[in-house]
């Protein structure tokens, strides 16, 4: 592996407490760990282990009890929530797993959604949207809804998206956990050339033991503590 770039997450003694009927969940518990960029890491740990937390807490989407986000050594609690929606639109690709695309847009549609906050002619917009289903090799069913299409190809859809729209990073949560192992597979190899051929740094949170396989770093959460990272 070439020698890793800048660290363009870190989280320093992260914690999230949520308040839930008088009990007190702390959901991350002093977790301080880098990403890279150039890489896919991965953070496991089973369900309830605070994974999901985490991202949303890397996208700026959920607020700390404690401790900091820094995105490109920017400090997110130092951002305005103006300039943190600015970060998520220009900077970051979400993928779920649930594929989250709209039921009654045809695929090169729901492509072409985040582009349309962008200012991009409608030129511009076509050409990306329909490069970046050919790229997951979906060209010729961007005229489908996602129920026309398999499950893979969903995700692919939404891999397509998250492209299009030229990230720094893509973050996703569990992308291959409604998928089939060989699918899922496919899904992973996409999402490894997304960091090769793209140069787009890669986050999965997952407990697909394939995504471990082929990460590049597996942080391990445990009861929201970091309990473990382990190199290739
Ligand atoms: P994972 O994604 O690893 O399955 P989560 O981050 O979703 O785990 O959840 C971690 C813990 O925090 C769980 O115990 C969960 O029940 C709790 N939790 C998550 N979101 C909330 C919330 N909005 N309010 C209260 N508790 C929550
Ligand atoms: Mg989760």
């Amino acid at each position: 592996m070439s020698q890793p770039g800048a660290a363009i997450i870190k989280v320093e003694h992260l914690h999230r407490i949520y308040h839930l009927g008088g009990e007190d969940i702390h959901a991350i518990n002093d977790v301080s760990l880098e990403l890279f960029s150039g890489q896919m890491s991965a953070i496991v740990g089973r369900s309830g282990s605070g994974k999901t937390t985490l991202l949303n807490l890397i996208a700026g989407l959920d607020e700390p009890t404690e401790g900091a986000v820094w995105i490109d050594g920017e400090p997110l609690n130092a951002l305005t929530e103006q300039q943190r929606l600015a970060l998520r639109r220009d900077r970051i690709g979400f993928v779920f797993q649930a594929f989250g695309l709209l039921p009654l847009l045809s695929a090169e549609e729901n492509v072409g959604v985040p582009l349309r906050m962008r200012h991009l002619s409608a030129r511009e917009r076509q050409e990306r949207t329909i490069s970046a289903l050919e790229w997951v090799g979906l060209r010729d069913r961007m005229d489908h809804r996602p129920y026309e299409l398999s499950g893979g190809e969903q995700q692919r859809v939404a891999l397509a998206r998250a492209l299009a729209a030229r990230p720094q990073f893509i973050l996703a949560d569990e992308p291959t956990g409604q998928l089939d192992s060989q699918t899922g597979r496919r899904i992973i190899g996409l999402l490894r050339r997304l960091v090769t051929e793209h140069d787009i740094t890669v986050v999965i949170v997952t407990h697909d033991p394939q995504v471990m396989e082929e990460a590049d770093v597996v942080h391990e959460l445990h009861d929201g503590r970091l309990v473990d990272t382990r190199y290739r």
